[in-house]
């Protein structure tokens, strides 16, 4: 995208519902109105380290206190709680065990063929430290990097609690990657061990990691990973090479139950993650120890308003953000209850969501837009067979949200009575930025509303200056907050270049900005438009990907949308649609007319698609974002170039050549 400030994005779309949020839901809530909202966002808009260090003082548990809030000495490298020593471990486990908590349910688990377990808070805290102490035992601690390749089972929260109690940096690969992909990862973050399972269940199959692991590590690619450890899950056979490849039945079970929690210093490295590579080659993005924590933790209590008796499930994976900051880090140090489940809707179960939650009397889901296209596709009649009265909260993550998915979510799954939490934020972010409050926030179908108290969100043109209301622009944060990247693994230019220097504020105050375009109302409210380098600029006027393809999805006939621009000698670009329909619509040149008018009746002649063309699936990432760069390349009739490690299905690109 080029950089001259008078570009801002165009706004088309003209949603004008809004919920408030019900009486009996403000009376209970921690944030009960948006006045009092407002009181919080100025506050940490005075006193921004007073409002942060009260927070981390409160919220936290501290070995020993810190001393400083924020050094923003050199930025944009910042250090929050300097002198502070905690550690996310013990505020997840043995803080709550001293709270009282000991004997509630910290995790409930779901395998995919069914089977159950449970953990209080004081047998999580036993499996962690069983499991921590197994690490030391092969020579690892504090700074040492632990990769994760491993299946939605307990032991991965398990592991990754470990990491931490012991001070040993996590590194959780997604283990759908292949063993390319993982090779990559431990080479880049010069693993010292793996931990993994022989196998996990997706999908009605068996994936196999351990093999993956061995490949990744065949020749002495990662010469830096000198053990890998194993949870049976499947039972396949495995090769263990003697010396390296342990089991973890074998070292876990006889450790000790009690192993003490290191002093981290705030800003000790807790864990490496990299981004879904929607957009291109993956970021190794590093988060720190007590800013990560107190994001997690707070963001969690907020969104959510989070109460004692409340069954909370994010349906993520443990490889990806949400699952390390809504799985398991800001549920944990709430002392709640959270679901982990290994399973995915499929073919044998495609009602599997709606039966966890009737199960599990799951009072908050968190999901994501994906997710619930594909449900609207095969419509109601599915998630109607369960009873689902126990839910109170939805939440939603990973992409814009067409209204017309929202509407969907809030009535056939919450009942009209459930308010939908749009939350915008990135595994840079560490935590949620931009989310509606169940308690306070009036909500609009497809906007992620406000940005949370002491989050200096904007919407600016390339000179850093915020644009008129109403005008799209790129979406920044100006000021630091506690759950911000640290930087991108053995890649400070990347850092400094990516994240902070994109943009060339007047005046020369570094402001962030990590891709996402956005505009917003007259009433202040946040709507996300798409990813800045899909904004496709048709006759001069320049258009985020998010309202056409919500002006698509609004149409009975379509369930989920991407459009894309291609090079057109007259108009600058035109604009292509691939198009994935309802279950009971077919594809036809009537229908073509048809979405082309309708597209024009909602949001303008302008945004008409020029081609539309239907697929029964699109390309995602493994995370489950659409990835518009391969839709580009294939409506321009070019090759497939940059990244495509974490796509999904490769075979969705053969259908769609076609
Ligand atoms: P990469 O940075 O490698 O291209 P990615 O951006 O997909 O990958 P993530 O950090 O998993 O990696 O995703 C963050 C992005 O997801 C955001 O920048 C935004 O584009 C999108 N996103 C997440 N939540 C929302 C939301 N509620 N509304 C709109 N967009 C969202
Ligand atoms: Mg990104």
């Amino acid at each position: 995208m080029s950089s001259d400030p008078s570009e801002s994005i165009e706004s088309v779309l003209n949603e004008e519902r809004v919920f408030d949020p019900s009486p009996d839901v403000a009376d209970e809530a921690r944030i009960s109105s948006l006045s009092q909202y407002k009181m919080m966002v100025d506050q940490a808009r005075e006193d921004p380290e007073k409002f942060w260090g009260e927070a981390a003082r409160k919220e936290l548990h501290w070995f020993e206190p810190f001393n400083q809030v924020l050094d923003w000495s050199n930025p944009p490298f910042a250090k929050w709680f300097s002198g502070g020593k905690t550690n996310i471990s013990f505020n997840c486990l043995d803080r709550q065990i001293q709270n009282g908590n000991g004997d509630k349910e910290a995790i409930i688990w779901e395998g995919e063929p069914g089977e159950i377990r449970r953990f209080t808070y004081k047998q999580l805290h036993q499996e962690v430290c069983r499991a921590a102490n197994a690490l030391k035992d092969l020579g690892l601690g504090k700074g040492d990097l632990v990769a994760l390749y491993m299946p939605m089972v307990p032991e991965a929260a398990i592991a990754m609690l470990a990491c931490a109690r012991i001070g040993a940096p996590h590194s959780v690969v997604f283990g759908g990657f292949s063993s390319e992909a993982l090779r990559d990862r431990l080479i880049d973050g010069e693993a010292k061990a793996v931990i993994t399972a022989d196998g996990g269940y997706r999908k009605d199959k068996v994936i196999e990691l351990k093999s993956a692991v061995d490949l990744a590590l065949a020749n002495n690619a990662c010469p830096s990973v000198k053990s890998v450890l194993v949870v049976q899950r499947t039972n396949e056979s495995i090769d263990m090479q003697t010396g390296r490849d342990h089991w973890w039945h074998d070292l876990v079970p006889s450790q000790s139950d009690f192993c003490s929690a290191e002093h981290m210093d705030s800003e000790d490295r807790l864990f490496v993650l990299y981004t879904s590579g929607s957009t291109g080659k993956p970021k190794g993005v590093v988060h720190t120890t007590a800013g990560y924590n107190l994001w997690a933790h707070l963001t969690f209590q907020w969104i959510f308003d989070i109460r004692d008796d409340d069954i909370y499930w994010c349906t993520a994976d443990v490889g990806w953000i949400t699952g390390h900051s809504y799985i398991v880090y800001g549920p944990l140090s709430n002392g709640a209850t959270s679901v982990m489940y290994e399973g995915v809707p499929r073919p044998s179960n495609p009602g599997a969501f709606w039966e966890v939650i009737e199960k599990h009397k799951v009072s908050i889901f968190y999901t994501a837009p994906t997710a619930i296209r594909a449900f609207m596709k095969n419509g109601r009649s599915l998630p109607d067979k369960y009873n689902m009265n126990s839910l109170r909260l939805l939440g939603t993550v990973g992409e814009p949200i067409n209204p017309e998915a929202w509407m969907w979510y809030r009535e056939v799954i919450g009942g009209n009575r459930c308010p939908v939490i749009d939350t915008w934020w990135q595994t840079e972010t560490g935590g949620v930025m931009i989310s509606p409050l169940p308690g306070a926030t009036p909500t609009k179908p497809g906007s992620a509303t406000f940005p949370l108290p002491g989050i200096e969100a904007d919407v600016v043109n390339a000179n850093g200056e915020t644009v008129p209301t109403g005008e799209g622009g790129y979406l920044v944060i100006r000021k630091p907050w506690p759950g911000m990247m640290r930087t991108v693994h053995g890649n400070e230019k990347r850092f400094r270049e990516s994240y902070w220097e994109y943009l060339r504020p007047t005046g020369g105050n570094l402001i962030y900005f990590a891709g996402d375009g956005a505009r917003r109302d007259s009433d202040g409210y946040f709507w996300v438009m798409g990813r800045v380098d899909d904004v496709i600029n048709v006759s001069g006027h320049r258009l985020g990907t998010m309202e056409i393809e919500s002006a698509l999805v609004s149409h009975p006939a379509v369930s989920e949308a991407a459009v894309v621009g291609r090079p057109d000698d007259l108009k600058g670009e035109s604009v292509v649609a691939f198009v994935t329909l309802e279950g009971t619509s077919s594809a036809s040149d009537h229908l073509i007319n048809d979405l082309r008018n309708h597209v024009g009746n909602e949001i303008g002649a302008i945004a008409k698609p020029d081609e539309i063309r239907f697929s029964d699936a699109l390309p995602k990432t493994r995370s489950g974002k659409i990835m518009r760069r391969i839709l580009r390349s294939l409506a321009a009739g070019n090759d497939i170039s940059g990244d495509t490690s974490t796509l999904e299905d490769r075979s969705v690109l053969d259908k769609l050549r076609n």
